[in-house]
């Protein structure tokens, strides 16, 4: 009877393996066809503005990928980036995605543009070359461009990914570490590595007294950016009080629901004029 109930168990195992793989493979065969034209497949490219502690200035944005797949409808990036990453569709999508940016960028000179890139990525060898030769081509000051890296490819200590870093450094872009304070960044990973900016994970923010330990974090990474001389972004400001805290506390940049979704490139105009009109009429308000 045991033995049986274990021949069940291990065909459910089997059975389930088997629906994910096959959903895997759905996913990975989708992709890869919505890159050969990614306009005409749903795939698209939208942006979540990043401001200025006092909520008052837009400082920059963030491109971050949508797919919107025929039968699927809307699949979330926190699905389909890892099944990418896994089968190296992550750099056609990435390139993709960073040569929307580029050219939204190019219309917005006055912010930074942050754009995600995959460790894969960094363990090419040619990544960095690549990725100066496209800024060249459209015309891009590097320095206006944001690379946010997961703080976990700064801990494999490649030597690979220390050069890349070190060539686009080198060449103007920025560096930024995403998800910060889920992985286990030393500061001398920090030090030598020469990143910019700090990104204080959306996990943490969400805990802003909640819990006691997540301010602890929250206030941790605050005063590492300090010492160390490198701004902070919070991820995923969604209150009032998540704000307030973070503005008490010396966070320069915030980001989140609170300030605005990630926008279609067409509403990028109305937003920019609707901070620039806000800020116009109090320096009216404070001349009167
Ligand atoms: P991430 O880079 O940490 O991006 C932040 C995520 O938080 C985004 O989710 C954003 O839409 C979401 N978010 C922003 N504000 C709020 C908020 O107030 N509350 C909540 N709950 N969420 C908020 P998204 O767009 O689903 O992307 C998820 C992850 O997928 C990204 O995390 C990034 O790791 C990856 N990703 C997205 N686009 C790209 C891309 O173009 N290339 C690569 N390689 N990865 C990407
Ligand atoms: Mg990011
Ligand atoms: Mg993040
Ligand atoms: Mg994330």
């Amino acid at each position: 009877k045991a033995k049986e109930a274990g021949r069940d168990q291990y065909c459910f195992f089997e059975d389930e393996m088997d629906a994910e793989l096959k959903h895997k493979h759905k996913i990975e065969r989708d992709l890869r066809q919505a890159l050969q034209e990614p306009d005409k497949n749903g795939l698209r490219v939208v942006y979540q503005p990043q401001v200025s502690a006092n909520g008052r200035h837009i400082r920059g944005f963030e491109a971050l990928i949508r797919w919107e797949h025929p039968v699927r409808g809307n699949v979330s990036p926190v699905d389909f980036i890892p099944i990418a990453e896994e089968t190296n569709l992550v750099i056609a999508l990435d390139e993709f995605v960073m040569k929307e940016a580029f050219k939204t960028a190019l219309k917005w000179p006055e912010v930074t543009m942050a754009v995600n890139v995959s460790a894969k990525e960094l363990h090419q060898d040619n990544y960095p070359h690549k990725i100066i030769a496209l800024a060249s081509e459209y015309n891009i000051r590097p320095d206006q461009i944001e690379l946010e890296i997961t703080e976990s490819v700064l801990l494999e200590d490649s030597p690979r990914v220390a050069k890349t870093l070190k060539i686009l450094k080198a060449a103007g872009f920025k560096i930024a570490l995403d998800d910060f304070g889920t992985g286990y960044s030393s500061l001398s990973y920090l030090r030598r590595h020469q990143v910019d900016k700090l990104k204080i994970d959306q996990s943490f923010v969400a805990s802003i007294g909640v819990r006691e330990d997540a301010s602890a974090v929250v206030q941790a990474i605050l005063s590492l950016g300090e010492s160390l001389g490198l701004s902070v972004t919070a991820e995923g400001v969604e209150t009032i009080e998540q704000r307030d805290s973070l503005r008490k506390r010396g966070c320069a940049y915030l980001q989140g629901y609170l300030f605005s979704k990630p926008l279609e490139e067409k509403s990028i105009v109305q937003i920019m004029k609707k901070f620039k009109d806000r800020n116009d009429q109090q320096r009216l308000q404070k001349i009167s």
